[in-house]
């Protein structure tokens, strides 16, 4: 029997809800794979909480981090909590930066039955590898005001932080199972080289790197041309790489082009720490309807099972993370469980109940 700690934190927002079906999917894992415990405790960070305590993230959600087997994240930040910088309360970008995890890995996957959204419904199947720990979010709490006219970010490239981005993005392409249409193992800089000294400096060091992998394509796109590629030719992708900003921007994108933010998963990853959070926020616009779509969070559950597989050596975990791939596909197969992003009337719990269920029967 493998019992795994997994500090939970909900967050604000939807947070909450879509944290409830994941937490009921991982019992039905538990269910169906005797040798697996996940002791899922619940910690608190965010608006609400810094709300209710004066912080955003207590020290005692920080230490279960830091002591965790995995952290499964929620959603946090409220649009009417705000720090006196103007800004949101936001312990997920401090967490990226305490627990170093410094890979944002967002795979962006079209699942049968969701309809479509682009013209002759592509079976998208990519990675956006986002670098989280610098970037233009390494201003970030830091960035300069003068007055009442004049404010400054900065864009921090560093080679260390390029290094291992790009390393990670070129390791991805390598073992990952989906494969561009045409077959090609690739992975594409997407940067805005032509105008920004720190983007120039960022495709260097990925041609630098991409020598150590001679079985994969390395490419370059500016991110404006990207937007466009990823909407018109989006089988051609298989890793995306790009600065932090960068990063956040294309994989919403990616998602709105497989069916929106509630169907996208992310893990934030270091070399020591993983935490899985949807890619989406707290949806201030949906939430405490019971209406948010809780897939993204399921979806991030199981890339958390698929790193606790890789690091820790657990083939339970990797039929754990497969089982509720299937469980997935055969929820969204059937329109019933489409929630109201996908122009259903499912409702949240509902579709947690599905994923849990076709878990236990074995679908
Ligand atoms: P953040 O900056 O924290 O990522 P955001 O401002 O990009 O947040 P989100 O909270 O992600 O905004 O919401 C963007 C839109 O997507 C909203 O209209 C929201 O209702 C919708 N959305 C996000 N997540 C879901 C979900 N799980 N189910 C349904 N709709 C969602």
């Amino acid at each position: 029997m493998t019992i795994y700690r997994i500090p939970v934190v909900p967050g604000d927002g939807i947070g909450q809800e879509v944290m409830a079906e994941a937490l009921k999917v991982l019992k039905a894992v538990e269910g169906a794979f005797a040798g697996l415990t996940f002791a899922c405790q619940e910690f608190a960070a965010g608006a609400k909480c810094c709300q209710e305590r004066g912080t955003d993230l207590p020290d005692e959600t920080l230490a279960a981090c830091k002591t965790a087997d995995a952290i499964l994240f929620g959603a946090a930040g409220l649009p009417a909590v705000r720090l006196p910088d103007g800004t949101e309360i936001r312990p997920q970008i401090k967490l990226r930066k305490l627990l170093d995890l410094y890979a944002g890995v967002r795979p962006i996957k079209r699942y049968a039955g969701v309809p479509p959204v682009l013209a002759g419904d592509p079976a998208i199947d990519y990675v956006v590898m986002r670098e989280n720990t610098e970037g233009l979010f390494a201003s970030e709490a830091g960035g300069a005001r003068v007055g009442e006219h004049v404010v400054v970010d900065s864009l921090v490239i560093t080679r260390p932080g390029t290094e291992r981005i790009v390393r990670w993005a070129f390791r991805m392409a390598q073992q990952r199972k989906g494969a561009p249409a045409d077959g090609v193992r690739r992975v594409t800089c997407v940067d805005k080289a032509n105008i920004f000294q720190s983007m120039a400096f960022f495709r260097q060091i990925f041609y630098e790197v991409a020598k150590e992998f001679p079985g994969i394509e390395a490419e370059h796109a500016y991110v404006d041309a990207m937007t466009l590629f990823m909407v018109t030719r989006p089988l051609r992708c298989d890793v995306l790489v790009s600065e932090n900003m960068f990063g956040d921007i294309i994989s919403d994108l990616g998602a709105g082009t497989v069916g929106g933010l509630g169907l996208a998963p992310s893990g934030d990853i270091g070399d020591t720490y993983g935490l899985f959070q949807p890619s989406h926020g707290t949806a201030p616009d949906i939430a405490g309807k019971g209406i948010a779509n809780p897939i993204a969070q399921i979806l991030s559950a199981r890339m958390m099972l698929e790193w606790l597989a890789e690091t820790k050596r657990d083939p339970q975990c990797v039929q754990a993370a497969q089982a509720i791939e299937r469980a997935v596909e055969h929820t969204l197969a059937d329109r019933k469980n489409h929630t109201a992003d996908l122009g259903g009337k499912a409702k949240t719990a509902a579709v947690g109940d599905a994923v849990a269920e076709a878990i236990t029967r074995g679908n």
